[in-house]
């Protein structure tokens, strides 16, 4: 067993491996020289110096894990059964492919000093001084990463302008009803947040505007997205995605080339539950589809087992704790739970909504997001993963469980 990328998802199908029973070696070849760690706290804790680092704690030698640091895989030869690195072949009867995914860069960014991404520890540790001497920051792009980068720059003190090219925080992951409420949480937070912003260049000390504004910036950090990082697959028969770039997987998580498997935010696959394919960025995605990866290994192909999760996530930004679970489309019925300018509120998305009668009208829970709801959170998951019929009515009233909304 070789897996590519020492990350969440290779770590963690190393160690789902050993749980259900599989006996044979185990090859972990990642490419950072550090220890495998959790990404989470590294825009949270790690970043503002309040945790060393976010190593996970296992004990690979103790579970026949071969780990092998800072050793990059370069291609992958399937007619020779084997993964490529610099210190030469490396053998598998099974491959995973777990190399994650690799930051967007702005064009004529890149190697420029004062110029910063967030990602890896690496990133984190770069960027510790920079929060700590208090430096005027640009941040360009204000999704996840650049909110919650926003949220401990300004702990630490430092002036933050985010600018951002849509009219909208978040604008990949929520609509302009709901995302136009975090954008005063920038603003109560301190931080100056420019929407509908483009960026025409940037150096280490100024991020120029496509208007002529210039904003100069003691040091920028670029959040724009990150794309599969899957670059080192090329010739090697697997099928990736023309769109993302991403390994097209299947519902089991196998790749187009038999014996590999591909998981965690390098992978996208086909979600029956949704009726679409999934690239998910999250944690969680990297959590539960190693599970499905090993079992179906260790299982074999006759008892493999459905990759169709409920995606999750959760991000603290501005002294709150937003958690999304599900997917939803812009055809979905949104219903607010609560006041949106208020400290606590949700929204749930509701497919199909129809009216089964008595006045009332029903919908499938498809998606929901929470900010500092998290019993809302908890029961909307289980409720989605049922496909569960809510009355709209009692689903729009905050006071009443969302379980007790249910048809
Ligand atoms: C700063 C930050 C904060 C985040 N916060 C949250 C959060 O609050 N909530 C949430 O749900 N999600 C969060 N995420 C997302 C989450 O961390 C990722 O979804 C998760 O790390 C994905 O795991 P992965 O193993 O698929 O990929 P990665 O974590 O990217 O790991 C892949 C590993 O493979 C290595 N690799 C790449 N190419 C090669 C190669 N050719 N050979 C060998 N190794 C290679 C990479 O260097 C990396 O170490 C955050 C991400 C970041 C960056």
């Amino acid at each position: 067993m070789v897996i590519a990328g020492a990350g969440m998802a290779g770590v963690q199908t190393a160690v789902a491996l050993r749980e259900q029973g599989w006996r044979g070696a185990i090859t972990l070849l990642g490419d950072e020289p550090h220890q495998p760690y959790d990404r989470p706290p590294l825009s949270k804790a790690v970043l503002l110096g309040k945790a060393d680092g976010s190593a996970f704690d296992i004990d690979f030698a103790g579970l026949g894990i071969d780990l092998h640091l800072g050793r990059p895989v370069t291609a992958l030869r399937p007619e020779e059964h084997v993964v490529e690195t610099a210190e030469g072949p490396v053998r598998y009867d099974y491959a995973v492919l777990a190399t994650g995914a690799e930051p967007v860069r702005l064009p004529g960014s890149e190697g420029l000093p004062g110029v910063h991404l967030l990602r890896t520890l690496d990133d984190a540790e770069r960027l510790r001084p920079v929060l700590a001497a208090q430096h005027r920051i640009v941040v360009v792009g204000a999704g996840w990463i650049g909110a919650e980068f926003a949220t401990a720059a300004r702990e630490a003190g430092c002036e933050v302008t985010v600018v951002e090219a849509a009219d909208h925080p978040l604008a990949g992951a929520l609509p302009a009803e709901v995302a136009a409420y975090m954008t005063g949480w920038y603003a109560d937070a301190g931080a100056e947040l420019r929407t509908g912003a483009r960026v025409a260049s940037v150096t280490g000390d100024a991020v120029t505007l496509a208007d002529g504004t210039v904003l100069p910036a003691d040091a920028v950090v670029v959040g724009v997205g990150a794309r599969p990082a899957t670059a080192w697959l090329a010739g090697s028969g697997v099928a990736l995605s023309p769109e993302d770039g991403s390994v097209l997987a299947d519902e089991r998580l196998r790749t187009s080339v038999p014996g590999v498997y591909a998981v965690g935010d390098c992978a996208s696959f086909p979600s029956a539950r949704y009726g679409t394919r999934l690239l998910v960025h999250h944690w969680d995605n990297a959590l539960q589809g190693p599970r499905t990866v090993a079992e179906n290994i260790a299982r074999g192909e006759a008892e493999g087992v459905v990759y169709d999760p409920v995606p999750y996530f959760w991000s603290e930004q501005f002294g709150r704790f937003v958690q999304y679970a599900g997917h939803h489309v812009d055809a979905d019925e949104l219903v607010w739970r609560g006041d949106p300018a208020g400290a606590a509120w949700s929204v749930i998305w509701l497919r199909g909504t129809r009216e089964p009668g008595a006045g009332r009208s029903a919908g499938r829970l498809v998606a929901l997001l929470a900010v500092g709801r998290p019993r809302d959170l908890a029961q909307g998951r289980r409720l989605i993963e049922k496909g569960a019929l809510l009355d709209r009515e009692r689903a729009a009233d905050a006071t009443v469980p969302l379980k007790s909304a249910v048809l």
